[in-house]
C-alpha cells in the first residue's frame, strides 16, 4: 500500500515553505494530524534551513541555589515552604556557589543558575558582587541567570523598573536569561498552575527589555499538564510576536510536565509522541526562533535524539559533575545529572548530523577548546 501524505500538511508545507508565518489552526492542525512522519520531515526540513547539519552542546555547569520559594506554584516539586519543611530546606551562600562553579574546572563555556523566590537570596546586595566575582576569575564562561519570574521579584523588592533592574544586572556582566517562568501564558489556566508566579504580559515585557540591552534569553513552555492544544500555539504565537517585537531570543525549549510530587500529579506524564509532535510543531510555528532545544534532562536522552528528527537543533549542555540539578530532580525525572561532552558528539552523529560546541549565545567553540588563562589555581577559591 502506497503511504499517502495528510492532505492537511500540504498547504502548511507550501507556506512554511514560501516563508509565511503559521496560524492559530495550522498549529492545532499540526499537532493533530495521523501523519507524524510527514510532521517530522516537514520539521527537519525547517530546522535544516536554520542550521543546515549543526546541532548544538554546551559544556556547562547548572546551579540551582535555593529551594526556598514564596510562589507556591502547583506544578512544582522543587520549592520549599521555609517555615513548614525546615529540615529541607538548602539556600546557598555566595561563596558555595561560587567554589560549586570553581569545581567544574575552567574548561566549561556558560554558568547556568535558578531558584526559587527567596527574600534571603533573590537581591541585587547578593547577586551583583557574585555576577562581578564570576567575570574576573572565569571571564570566558558566560552568566545564563535567573527568569523572568526571578528578575520580576528583585524588581519588586528593590522597587525598581523593569528597564533599571536589567541594566544594574547586564553592568555586572549578565549575558543571557533562562527561559524558565512562561509556563503557558493562556490567563486562564496560568492562573490555575502559578496565580502567584510573573503574568504573561510581565513576562514577555521582561524579555523584550532585556533584549533592547542587549541581553540574550531563551524561552520556554511547560506542556503536558491542565493545559489544552490552543494554549500551546497561542503561546507559541505569543512568542513569535514578542521576537517581532524586540528580538533576541536564542531558542524555544518545550519543557515535558512531570509528575512527582506536586498537586498536578494526576496529569501523569507525557507521552514520547506528545513530545515529539511538540518539537515539531514548535519548529514550525516559530519561523524567528533560530533555535528549538531538546534538553535531555526533561524528555530524556533517547526522546531527545529522535528530537533531531522532528526539529530540534540543539541538546543543551553537560551540567558539571555533580549532583545539581533539583527542580527536575524533585519531579521524578530519569535523566541523570550529567552527559559527558563525547557522548553528545555520539548520539548527534548516530543522528546523522554535526555536533557543534556553542556557548549560551551560540557562538561555536572546538570541541577541545580551553580558555587561554587555565591555570592549575583557577580551581582553589
Ligand atoms: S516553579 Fe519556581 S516560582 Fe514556582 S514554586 Fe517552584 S521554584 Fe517557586
Amino acid at each position: 500500500m502506497l503511504y499517502t501524505m495528510d492532505p492537511a500538511l500540504r498547504a502548511i508545507e507550501h507556506k512554511v515553505d514560501e516563508g509565511i508565518p503559521l496560524s492559530l489552526d495550522d498549529g492545532l492542525t499540526l499537532y493533530r494530524t495521523p501523519d507524524i512522519h510527514n510532521l517530522g520531515r516537514m520539521a527537519r526540513k525547517q530546522k535544516e534551513r536554520k542550521s543546515g547539519k549543526k546541532v548544538f552542546y554546551v559544556l556547562n555547569r547548572y546551579i540551582n541555589s535555593t529551594n526556598v520559594c514564596y510562589a507556591h506554584c502547583k506544578f512544582c516539586s522543587f520549592a520549599v515552604d521555609e517555615f513548614k519543611e525546615a529540615g529541607n530546606v538548602f539556600r546557598m551562600t555566595a561563596d558555595q556557589v561560587f567554589a560549586k562553579a570553581l569545581e567544574t574546572g575552567a574548561n566549561f563555556n556558560q554558568i547556568h543558575i535558578v531558584g526559587g523566590h527567596d527574600p534571603r537570596q533573590l537581591s541585587l546586595d547578593y547577586w551583583l558582587p557574585l555576577m562581578r566575582r564570576f567575570k574576573e576569575r572565569l571571564p570566558h564562561v558566560q552568566l545564563s541567570l535567573f527568569t523572568a519570574a526571578e528578575i520580576e521579584y528583585m524588581a519588586k523588592r528593590h522597587r525598581m523598573s523593569f528597564e533599571q533592574i536589567v541594566r544594574e544586572l547586564k553592568s555586572a556582566g549578565l549575558d543571557n536569561v533562562n527561559g524558565g517562568g512562561a509556563e503557558i501564558f493562556a490567563e486562564e489556566t496560568r492562573k490555575k498552575i502559578c496565580p502567584n508566579k510573573v503574568n504573561a504580559a510581565n513576562w514577555l515585557s521582561i524579555h523584550e527589555e532585556l533584549h533592547r540591552q542587549g541581553v540574550a534569553s531563551n524561552a520556554t513552555m511547560l506542556y503536558g499538564h491542565i493545559e489544552s492544544l490552543e494554549d500551546r500555539v497561542d503561546h507559541m504565537l505569543r512568542l513569535r510576536e514578542s521576537q517581532q517585537r524586540s528580538p533576541g531570543f536564542n531558542a524555544f525549549i518545550p519543557l515535558a510536565f512531570h509528575p512527582d510530587g506536586n498537586e498536578l500529579n494526576d496529569c501523569g506524564w507525557t507521552s514520547g509522541l506528545d513530545d515529539l509532535r511538540t518539537f515539531a510543531v514548535a519548529r514550525l510555528m516559530l519561523d524567528n526562533f533560530d533555535h528549538v532545544k531538546a534538553y535531555w534532562m526533561i524528555q530524556g536522552i533517547k526522546v531527545c535524539q529522535v528530537a533531531l528528527h522532528f526539529g530540534a537543533d540543539d541538546m543543551d549542555g553537560t551540567h558539571g559533575s555533580t549532583d545539581e540539578e533539583m527542580i527536575y530532580h524533585s519531579a521524578g525525572t530519569q535523566s541523570g545529572q550529567y552527559v559527558d561532552d563525547r557522548e553528545f558528539r555520539r548520539l548527534i552523529e548516530d543522528a546523522g548530523y554535526v555536533p557543534v560546541r556553542r556557548n549560551s549565545t551560540y557562538d561555536e567553540f572546538p570541541h577541545d577548546w580551553a580558555p587561554p588563562s587555565q591555570q592549575p589555581e583557577l580551581v582553589s577559591v
